[in-house]
């Protein structure tokens, strides 16, 4: 939960940064984009640097200087972080600081009673930091009356309350609580920076960084998560679902649909289809056909279809059949 945790976003972090140096902090911010792009990881990196008792300050010749970094101007910092060190740090790393709360949807949304206990605590002054840090996760998820109880606190911010509001998007927060906000935009991440960091974590071969960072389309945590769950196995299906569909072996395929039916892991099922559509477009680059674009399409409305709650057996057969079909042209046939 330092700032150098989060990968390629430094104009957030630089913003944040200058805001807690000049001591200007706004009560609330809104940190919007994409799934798996550093925002909650920013948010604590931030409830760790407003508390932390040793903040550090690197210069940009790289050297590090403790005590805040009063000495240096702001224009010669390079990096302001937390120092990971002191008791206010360890706290919050433990998720134990009684000043940084954490707040996220219980079940389908957040609720009216987790922001009441908010707004109580917010009354009173920091118990051991010097802000009170509300961090609000998936924030467009706040029923109708959390967000008119966030609305009302922001209204009249308390001393020292930090409200942090973390959403994909704008839309579904109240406007009125945007306009309290300073909103910061996170954006998805270059694909070379992805391979490079997948590489350093997880000591794997340049063709699968390059597969994964483009499964993941831009999101670091998405990119993660493909190595540290069991991916190759998902691959591996997704790979003998190509292979059948190549060869247009239906007895095989249709059984492989009943299975794939019968399985509770709806998840598992849209990686793989996921998997199938990055392996078709890379296809479609190598080769530009309108064949591709055709099977691409299909993919994407079987994977509207079984979102929506269709029958996934049906919806996966008729994909095989729509594929086949597509297949069917000879010239395109020579070629895949
Ligand atoms: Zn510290």
């Amino acid at each position: 939960m330092f700032f150098s945790d989060v990968l390629g976003q430094e104009l957030p972090i630089k913003i944040i940064q200058n805001a807690i140096k000049k001591e200007k902090c706004a009560h609330a911010y809104l940190f919007v984009g994409p799934e798996g792009v550093g925002k909650k990881s920013t948010a604590f990196a931030f409830a760790r640097l407003l508390n932390c008792k040793n903040r550090i300050a690197i210069d940009s010749k790289g050297e590090k200087h403790e005590s805040n970094g009063d000495n240096l101007d702001l224009q010669d910092i390079n990096i302001y972080d937390s120092c990971g060190e002191c008791i206010s740090c360890k706290k919050i790393k433990k998720g134990i600081h009684p000043d940084v709360s954490f707040i996220y949807p219980e079940k389908k949304d957040i609720r009216i009673n987790q922001m009441r206990v908010l707004k109580y605590q917010a009354q009173f002054k920091p118990m051991e930091g010097r802000w009170k840090v509300y961090i609000i996760d998936k924030a467009h998820m706040m029923n109708k009356e959390s967000a008119n109880s966030v609305l009302k606190l922001l209204e009249e911010p308390p001393d020292k309350v930090l409200i942090i509001l973390i959403a994909q998007n704008k839309y579904g927060i109240l406007p009125t609580i945007i306009s309290r906000c300073q909103v910061i935009k996170f954006n998805l991440l270059p694909s070379d920076l992805i391979i490079r960091s997948l590489k350093e974590k997880y000591n794997i071969e340049e063709k699968k960084a390059l597969f994964f960072s483009r499964l993941s389309h831009g999101s670091i945590g998405k990119a993660f998560s493909c190595c540290e769950e069991k991916m190759d196995e998902t691959k591996k299906k997704a790979d003998l679902l190509i292979s059948k569909m190549k060869k247009g072996d239906f007895i095989s395929l249709f059984s492989e649909s009943e299975k794939l039916s019968f399985s509770k892991e709806k998840e598992e099922l849209k990686k793989i289809l996921n998997i199938m559509i990055v392996f078709y477009r890379e296809k479609m680059y190598e080769n530009p056909t309108s064949e591709y674009i055709k099977i691409l399409e299909v993919i994407l409305q079987t994977k509207e279809s079984i979102k929506r709650n269709i029958n996934v057996g049906l919806a996966l057969d008729e994909m095989f059949l729509n594929v086949n079909k597509i297949m069917e042209n000879k010239k395109f046939a020579e070629i895949i």
